[in-house]
């Protein structure tokens, strides 16, 4: 039996006890068997209002699981098909070093009533519940600058990690000089920068970014156009500010599949974001010309360590009674987490 068919049956057996959330990035053949596909929020939000599903199997990567389970409802359990699946984003804030920079930004401005700290959802459960803790809160590729905007009229200064880019390209579209956003190097005292330079910013932007969007390039952006006159360039703010300013448009996984699908026929698009999705949005779209911006592809190695053989092996798991690969977060730091999160929906209704 081809691992489709055992998959089809094995949900079939376990009916609405199980949901399966497919991300945008994953494989086709793993959306292909996913009862909802979106961004890691909206799945989140799929599954726990799934109320009668006590099994929540996430394809896509280990943070996405968190936050799933961090908002899960009782009595609901999630699952990640491969454990491997990190996200190289994510990895590069630990809890240990936010709350160094934290520290030395408290030597020069008194954090607690004049900083925000921000994560960006690609982040770990221990940095959401960081931000819950410091009157902070989560922003997604959707939402940041609303949350920006929020975070300004509560406090002057904003601390944001781990994602550079999405912090410049929002600030920079908000008006935020960028001798106001300072990028914090760790290894230097106090990131690299004077007394006077760290009060007079707004932005304190943590040295991270994600690998797979620093593929697109100017020059790729340059190319296309040379090539295809009519062609509209659409990226994600995760790529560098210069790709960001070059393209037509910018904005979330969402934003862009809304963006392809609302344009007329015979468009042409070019895109800036991981692989699978450019070529499932070419596939359905086929009255659409659309390309990935790179020539290099652009492909997260960690969304495609998930596999249908790893979707059956966890179902297999589940159907005979056993817990594979569960995720779990500690109490104190789901807590914490939580109300990072929830701080989020409040500030976005
Ligand atoms: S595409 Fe980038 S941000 Fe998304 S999971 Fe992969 S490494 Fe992380």
């Amino acid at each position: 039996m081809q691992p489709v068919d055992r998959v089809l049956e094995l949900k079939s057996e376990l009916g609405k006890r199980l949901v399966i959330l497919g991300h945008h990035y994953q494989r086709d053949e793993v959306i292909q068997v996913s009862d909802f596909r979106g961004d890691s929020l909206k799945l989140v939000f799929d599954a726990v209002k799934s109320r009668e599903a006590e099994y929540i199997v996430f394809c896509g990567v280990h943070f996405m699981a968190e936050t799933a389970a961090i908002l899960a409802q009782p009595g609901q359990r999630v699952f990640l098909p491969d454990l491997d699946a990190g996200c190289p984003l994510a990895d590069m804030a630990d809890l240990t070093d936010v709350e160094q920079v934290w520290g030395q930004l408290g030597e020069v401005l008194d954090v607690e009533d004049e900083v925000t700290p921000i994560t960006y959802v690609n982040s770990t459960a221990s940095l959401k519940a960081f931000c819950g803790r410091h009157n902070g809160l989560v922003c997604t590729s959707s939402n940041a600058e609303k949350m920006l905007t929020w975070a300004f009229e509560q406090r002057p200064y904003v601390f944001f990690f781990p994602d550079q880019h999405l912090g410049r390209n929002t600030g920079k579209k908000m008006g935020i000089p960028l001798d106001e956003m300072l990028l914090w190097d760790p290894k230097l005292i106090r990131g690299g920068f004077e007394t006077e330079a760290i009060r007079d910013a707004r932005i304190f932007l943590w040295r991270g970014w994600c690998n797979v969007h620093q593929v697109f390039t100017v020059e790729d952006v340059i190319r296309w156009r040379s090539q295809e006159p009519d062609v509209r360039v659409i990226v994600h703010p995760e790529c560098s500010m210069e790709v960001v300013d070059q393209a037509d448009e910018a904005g979330s996984t969402s934003f862009i599949i809304q963006q392809i699908e609302a344009s007329p026929a015979g468009s042409k698009w070019t895109v800036g974001t991981e692989f699978n999705l450019v070529n499932r949005l070419d596939q359905e779209n086929p009255d659409k010309q659309i390309v990935l911006l790179s020539s290099t592809t652009a492909s997260c190695h960690d969304m495609n360590l998930i596999t249908l053989q790893k979707v059956e092996r966890i179902l297999e798991g589940l159907a005979a009674g056993k817990s594979i690969n569960q995720i779990t977060v500690p109490a104190d730091t789901a807590r914490d987490a939580r109300i990072a999160l929830e701080r989020m929906l409040e500030v976005s209704k």
